[in-house]
């Protein structure tokens, strides 16, 4: 599933793309991404507008449309984008299909249906399925923010802390494994009993390997906004692989079903 640093760059290279164009035709080829707004209503509030900006929002990709409505993306696990040429045809799997007037042409595809899609207007709330946690990389996100969240977790580990949605906005699976890594810290560890002095590491590594993979990523993406680039991870790359830190074989688990990679020797 496409984490902050891959949303954040899709938003970049969809920007540079979309912003500002007439929209045209607009089809919903799939309903269940859009439902419950009936299908009239979600093409009627995009025909004729134009997206203002395009961000991404914890897992979230937001596109602002000139009437300051907001169409909210969230690809979960199989969801796609794609730029179509005007000679190029539609995915098999597309749910949506945003038309330009320069007859370009943006395809949302998802053959499970997984992906949500929703037209948020002003004054509505945030979609419920969207992840509503501080951003780790705005001001906001402080070490006593963090510290404030780990108080509440009783006996919840560290891995399923980072990757709580309510708290903290866009870390998946494969970076909650890459910032514990980063951060010398076991993923079984319990958030709520970290020692002090291990919060401030845990808040460096979480904003040093985000803001990095933003970097990487950029750098590899070819202006693309699909798929996930993970060829620069540490330790989420497989059981057995040398720790590049000690050498150590990663060690491989479930953690809270999620599967997880650390170094059993340095990440304590
Ligand atoms: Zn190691």
């Amino acid at each position: 599933m496409p984490e902050l640093p891959d949303l954040t760059v899709f938003s970049e290279n969809l920007s540079k793309q979309y912003v500002g164009k007439k929209i045209g035709d607009v089809s919903v080829l799939r309903t269940k991404p859009v439902l419950p707004m009936p299908t009239n209503q979600f093409t009627a509030l995009l025909q004729e507008k134009f997206f203002q900006r395009i961000e991404r929002r914890g897992k979230q990709l937001v596109f602002v449309i000139d009437d300051m409505n907001e169409l909210w993306v969230h690809l979960m696990l199989h969801g796609e984008i794609y730029a179509l040429q005007p000679h190029e045809s539609v995915p098999a799997a597309s749910c949506v299909v945003i038309g330009f007037q320069d007859k370009t042409r943006l395809a949302f595809a998802d053959g499970t249906q997984w992906m949500k899609i929703k037209i948020r207007q002003p004054g509505q709330d945030p979609p419920a399925w969207a992840s509503k946690g501080m951003d780790p990389l705005s001001k906001g996100f402080t070490v006593e923010y963090l510290t404030r969240c780990a108080a509440t977790q009783r006996l919840g580990a560290l891995k399923p802390f980072l990757m709580n949605q309510k708290l903290i906005g866009g870390i998946g699976n494969a970076f909650a494994d890459e910032i514990l890594w980063d951060a010398h810290l076991a993923p079984t560890r319990l958030a709520a009993k970290l020692i002090p002095e291990e919060l401030p590491r845990l808040h460096m590594s979480i904003r040093n390997v985000l803001s990095n993979a933003v970097q990487e990523v950029r750098k590899r993406s070819h202006g693309g906004f699909t798929g996930e680039i993970r060829d620069f991870l540490s330790v989420h790359v497989g059981k057995g692989k040398p720790c590049p830190r000690c050498t150590t074989p990663v060690h491989f688990a479930l953690v809270k079903g999620r599967g997880t990679y650390w170094c059993p020797r340095c990440q304590v």
